[in-house]
């Protein structure tokens, strides 16, 4: 009698642990700092030691350019080539797809890398739109660098990544931009207590002990 009403209590039990599983919301940590400051880099040895998911919001965008079918590919280019910032609509349509598909694969995936985004006010408020109850933003990883130190690596870059942006006129207007319109979402997240930031102008094994730190305690 015990026994079978344990029984069905640790089997309710079960059921509720899944669905709240299933119900998981995902838990997101934007990834911000000028182009260049190793965003994508750091995100790609988070994943190795991590259990997360990164999307990088330039990377959804190249790969929405080049769909054949996209009516937004050439809109893409011109924002991306100008250092300008896609219209957030688009953006956040891309990021909320691969975020669902994600998790509809596997539903302990619910851990992501949000990528060079939010980088300006109409991304912010769009993500707050669609996104406020969808997800958690637990903070901001921001990867700290001067200008000159982003500057150099992103032409270094240029000679091999083929990135139509990785040019010195497209790197003025994008650093104008991260100044301009990233920076103080940033500060917005600051005055919230919800910045992380990581010294990011020295070698790659040196940014990335700090990124454990701040990820065994908080990740
Ligand atoms: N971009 C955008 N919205 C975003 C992310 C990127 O419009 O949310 C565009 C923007 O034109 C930016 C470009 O994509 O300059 C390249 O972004 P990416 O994150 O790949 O550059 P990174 O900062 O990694 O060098
Ligand atoms: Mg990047």
């Amino acid at each position: 009698m015990i026994g079978s009403l344990l029984g069905n209590v640790s089997q309710r039990a079960k059921s509720l642990l899944y669905r709240v599983s299933l119900v998981m919301k995902p838990q997101v940590v934007f990834v911000l700092g000028g182009p260049g400051a190793g965003k994508g880099t750091q995100c790609s040895k988070i994943v190795e030691n991590y259990n997360y998911t990164h999307l990088s919001a330039g990377d959804l965008l190249r790969a929405e350019r080049s769909r054949e079918e996209s009516e937004f590919g050439q809109l893409i280019d011109n924002y991306i080539k100008e250092g300008k910032i896609v219209p957030v609509e688009i953006t956040i349509n891309l990021l909320r797809k691969a975020m669902e598909e994600t998790m509809k694969k596997d539903d302990n995936k619910f851990r992501f890398l949000i990528d060079g985004f939010p980088r300006n006010e109409d991304n912010l408020t769009g993500w707050d739109t669609v996104m406020v109850d969808k997800a958690d933003v637990k903070f901001v990883l921001f990867f700290d660098c001067s200008n000159e130190v982003c500057i150099d690596r992103c032409l270094e870059r240029g000679k091999s990544s083929g990135r139509t942006d990785d040019n010195r006129e497209s790197l003025e207007k994008r650093i104008q931009t991260y100044l301009q319109s990233t920076r103080p979402i940033i500060e917005l997240y600051e005055k919230h207590g919800k910045v992380r930031t990581v010294d990011a102008s020295r070698s790659l094994e040196k940014v990335f002990a700090d990124v454990k730190v701040v990820l065994d305690k908080e990740g």
